[in-house]
C-alpha cells in the first residue's frame, strides 16, 4: 500500500495555544478522506501543514514521503483549493488557465478546458464575474489541471447550493477515478461526505479521534437509551462517546467493547451521522501550554 499522507506525532501551536496536537494518521494513496471538525477543530491548519504553507511545531508530515514544507518537488504533487477561492478575481477564465499553464509543469488544457466547458462556464467571462458557485468549480478544474497526485480542498461546498455541491462533488469522484489521485477534503456537510469519502479523519480540539476506513467507524457503536440514569455504571465497562439529558432521559453514545448491556437500557444501531455529531460534541478546551 502506497501512502499519500502521513502525519506522525504532528503539532503546531500558534503563540500558546495549540491548534492540532500528537496527531498521527496516514491516508493511503487513490481514497477520498473525509475530514471533520467543529469549528476550530485545527482542519485548516492540518491542510496547511500538508500542502507546505505551514511547518510542523512538533513531529512531521510527509506527503508521499516528502516534507512538503521542505521540498518544492513534493509542491508540485499536491493541488490545493483553499477556503477562500484562490482566483484572481480580475482574471478571465482563460486568462486563468493560461496562468495555470505557465505555472505548472504538468498542466492539462485539454482536461481544464473540457470540464469549463461540460459546467457551461464561459471562458471570457471575468472570474469575479461569475457565481460562487462556478467560481468553486474554476478553483477545483484549476486545481485538477495541474495534475495533483494528492489534492486537498478545504470547505470546498461550502458556498455551494444542493445541486452545484453534487455535481461539485461528482466532477471531483470523476476525476479520482480516471487518475488514481488521493483526495483530503474537509467539510461540516457528514451526510454528503458519508456518500462520497471511503476513508474519515475526525478532529477535535487538535486531536485526532478517529482516523481509518470509513466503512469501519461505525463498527461497536451503540445508542443507549433509558431512563435518566448516570452513565458510571456503563463507563465502567464500555467507552462512552458522550452522554445527553433531559428531564426523564438519559441517551449514551458508547463505543461497545462486546460485552452486554444492563436490560434497562433500550439498545440500538446510531447511524453515521449520528456517531460523528457524538465524536464532534466532546468539546474538550484547545490544550494550552505554559511553555
Ligand atoms: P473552521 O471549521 O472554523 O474553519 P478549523 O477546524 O479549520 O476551523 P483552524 O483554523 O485550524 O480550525 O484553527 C484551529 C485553532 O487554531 C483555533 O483555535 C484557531 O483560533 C487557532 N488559529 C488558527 N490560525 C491561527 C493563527 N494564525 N494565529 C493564532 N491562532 C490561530
Amino acid at each position: 500500500m502506497t501512502t499519500a499522507l502521513e502525519a506522525i506525532d504532528l503539532g503546531k501551536r500558534y503563540r500558546r495555544t495549540w491548534a492540532l496536537q500528537s496527531c498521527s494518521l496516514e491516508i493511503p494513496a487513490g481514497r477520498i478522506a473525509a475530514l471533520i471538525g467543529p469549528n476550530g477543530a485545527g482542519k485548516t491548519t492540518l491542510l496547511n501543514l500538508a500542502v507546505g504553507l505551514l511547518t510542523p511545531t512538533a513531529g512531521e508530515v510527509r506527503v508521499f514521503g516528502a516534507a512538503p514544507a521542505d521540498d518544492p518537488a513534493a509542491l508540485s504533487r499536491i493541488g490545493y483549493v483553499a477556503q477562500d477561492k484562490p482566483l484572481y478575481r480580475g482574471f478571465t477564465v482563460a486568462e486563468m488557465l493560461r496562468f495555470g499553464a505557465k505555472l505548472n509543469p504538468r498542466w492539462d488544457d485539454e482536461l481544464a478546458r473540457a470540464r469549463l466547458g461540460r459546467l457551461n462556464i464561459p471562458l471570457g467571462q471575468k472570474v469575479n464575474k461569475l457565481s460562487g458557485g462556478q467560481q468553486s468549480q474554476v478553483a477545483l478544474v484549476l486545481a485538477l489541471a495541474k495534475r495533483p497526485e494528492l489534492i486537498v480542498l478545504d470547505e470546498p461546498v461550502a458556498a455551494l447550493d444542493p445541486l452545484a455541491r453534487r455535481e461539485f462533488l461528482q466532477v471531483l469522484m470523476d476525476a479520482t477515478v480516471e487518475t488514481g489521485m488521493t483526495v483530503l477534503l474537509s467539510s461540516h456537510l457528514v451526510g454528503e461526505l458519508e456518500r462520497v469519502c471511503d476513508y474519515l479523519v475526525i478532529l477535535n480540539a487538535g486531536r485526532v479521534q478517529f482516523a481509518g476506513d470509513l466503512e469501519t467507524f461505525a463498527e461497536g457503536h451503540r445508542l443507549l437509551v433509558g431512563l435518566r440514569a448516570a452513565p458510571e455504571e456503563v463507563a465502567r465497562v464500555h467507552h462512552v462517546i458522550h452522554s445527553t439529558n433531559t428531564d426523564r432521559q438519559t441517551s449514551l453514545l458508547v463505543k461497545s467493547n462486546g460485552q452486554g448491556y444492563d436490560p434497562r437500557w433500550d439498545v440500538r444501531d446510531p447511524g453515521f451521522e449520528e456517531i460523528v455529531l457524538a465524536y464532534l460534541a466532546r468539546r474538550e478546551e484547545a490544550v494550552e501550554t505554559t511553555r
